[in-house]
């Protein structure tokens, strides 16, 4: 296959107002033909509806219904497992090659379909257009990359080994079989595309549940790669509840892997019941998790700190703090506290609030759980901190309903607060004061998650200790901790945050694939 050298996608600018008119125009696109739009499931290529649907409403206006999807039972799910191993008989003999095409055919159509996707993540789950933007640039770049790692597993031997006289030897790359993804909702296009195409492009086949509140942008993506030539079977498409079908399918014992990115406590969960083997079940369950984070910025008195407040702002507040990598720990040397801190609660306070649609800073939360949690954290916040800015749930904003949560701050927190040490997955920060850099990093460390961190500082000898000693899977020097780029920033975490899987990395495929080592001696 021919292909030239992957490059990410660049990201549109919208401080050009004609790319703001192209972006408002897919999204009345996107209202005219998309809006009441049901998604059934996909099982064996057919499309299958059920009794019963999951909605999704806007976040930013819960009165509007965005569409649906169906909402499968442990009967479609079991269907689905079913018939998904009939197709993987076929489609583990394709070559690399043939199963690469697929995932690049879908990529070139993502990228004509790109602000109508962003759009429809606006509406569904309440993105603002660089936060969509860079999402779909995201999940069209998991697909470009893995398409051309898929070649490194091409043919036998393509793995290097050392020679042996006498011998030929080479290691055999043999896809696990079929495995159930199950994605998040808060990044429902990219998280939900990377986790299916790398093991589809490495000859598994997958079970996709998408998360209960994003059916539709990926029962939007399935379309995309039905079109592309995904053969049936390969891919499941199957919307349901986490608790019924995702458990159903995690225990079962023709499951090969599980791969899982969501919240601590369900993939604790998930581990947990694939371990135990089940009758008839011949393997280990192979399990990829990516989980939360408690990820902190450090701000120390060399840093230059307009660069160091906006690396904050950003990785604080993008996507209202709904991603594992959002900064939620900010951790500032005491001489240049009182500065650092002054400054990020004036730009926290400039940021605006209000829809997707409208394009503001903050937007609302993803559903009324998280609405409810975040409101908590902010009373817990009350009582173990200062508040220095926002700690209140509007619930509207400009005259529209929605889970609308102020950007908060807390100082002065101490570092066994349940605010320094559990994730809240919303516009909450906690901000600490250090002695010094050493304890600056000590308290960076003082958590159970490893996922991503950052130092801002112009002292080398301090980014190479941070270098060395910052416990995290994805560590940023003088910018914010969030936006890790596919095949530039592999991305995944150490400790409670995952198995440090790396995806969008050079080793990512290998996590869907075993070997063998074969010999002949001649
Ligand atoms: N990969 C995303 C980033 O670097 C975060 C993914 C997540 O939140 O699950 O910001």
């Amino acid at each position: 296959i021919k292909v030239e050298p992957y490059r990410p996608q660049a990201f549109i600018d919208f401080t050009l107002q004609a790319n703001v008119d192209a972006y408002q125009a897919a999204l009345a696109k996107v209202r005219a033909e998309l809006l009441g739009k049901h998604y059934p499931l996909v099982i064996n290529g057919e499309r299958v509806d059920t009794a019963e649907k999951l909605y999704s409403t806007n976040p930013c206006d819960t009165s509007e219904v965005v569409g649906s999807t169906a909402k499968a039972t442990v009967e479609d799910a079991q269907r689905a497992l079913d018939g998904a191993w009939v197709a993987w008989a076929e489609w583990k003999t394709w070559s690399m090659d043939a199963r690469a095409r697929i995932l690049l055919k879908a990529a070139a159509i993502l990228k004509r379909r790109r602000l109508e996707a962003c759009a429809l993540m606006t509406l569904e789950v309440g993105k603002n257009y660089a936060e969509a933007d860079v999402e779909v640039a995201e999940g069209i770049d998991f697909l470009e990359y893995y398409a051309r790692e898929a070649m490194k597993y091409s043919g036998f031997g393509a793995a290097e080994t050392t020679w042996f006289d006498g011998e030929e030897n080479g290691l055999m790359s043999i896809p696990l079989g079929v495995g159930v993804s199950i994605s998040p909702w808060n990044f429902p296009y990219a998280i939900f595309v990377g986790m299916l195409a790398a093991p589809i492009v490495a000859g598994n086949c997958v079970i996709a549940k998408p998360a209960e509140d994003s059916g539709m942008i990926a029962g939007f993506v399935v379309d995309v790669l039905i079109e592309a030539g995904m053969p049936a079977g390969v891919l499941q498409f199957l919307p349901g509840v986490g608790e019924e079908v995702g458990e159903y399918l995690v225990q079962h014992a023709k499951t090969r892997f599980i791969t899982f990115t969501g919240s601590r406590s369900v993939g604790l969960h998930i581990n947990v019941a694939a371990a135990k083997v089940q009758p008839g079940q011949k393997w280990l369950k192979r399990v990829i998790m990516e989980l939360g984070g408690k990820d902190a910025l450090i701000v120390d008195e060399t840093a230059d700190l307009p660069n160091a407040v906006t690396a904050a702002v950003q990785g604080a507040f993008g996507f209202n703090g709904q991603k594992c990598s959002a900064m939620s720990r900010l951790v500032v040397v005491d001489s240049v506290y009182d500065e650092v801190v002054n400054a990020f609660v004036e730009r926290t306070k400039a940021l605006t609030i209000g829809t997707g649609e409208a394009n503001c800073n903050v937007t609302a939360v993803v559903n009324q759980e998280s609405f409810d949690k975040i409101g908590q954290y902010q009373q817990i916040g009350k009582g173990e901190a200062t508040l220095l800015t926002g700690g209140e749930t509007p619930g509207e904003c400009g005259g529209k309903t929605g889970h609308y949560v102020q950007p908060t701050i807390f100082g002065d927190v101490p570092q066994d607060a349940r605010i320094a040490q559990e994730e809240i997955f919303g516009p909450v920060v906690s901000v600490f004061r250090a002695r010094d850099f050493q304890h600056a990093l000590d308290l960076a460390n003082s958590t159970e998650y490893g996922l991503t961190g950052g130092v801002c500082s112009r002292n080398r000898a301090r980014l190479e200790q941070a270098r060395a000693e910052f416990e995290v899977g994805n560590l940023y020097f003088n910018r914010k901790i969030t936006g890790a780029i596919v095949g530039v920033q592999p991305f995944g975490g150490y400790n409670m945050s995952g198995t440090d899987s790396k995806a969008g990395g050079p080793e990512y495929l290998g996590n869907f694939l075993q070997f063998k080592a074969v010999t002949e001696r001649f």
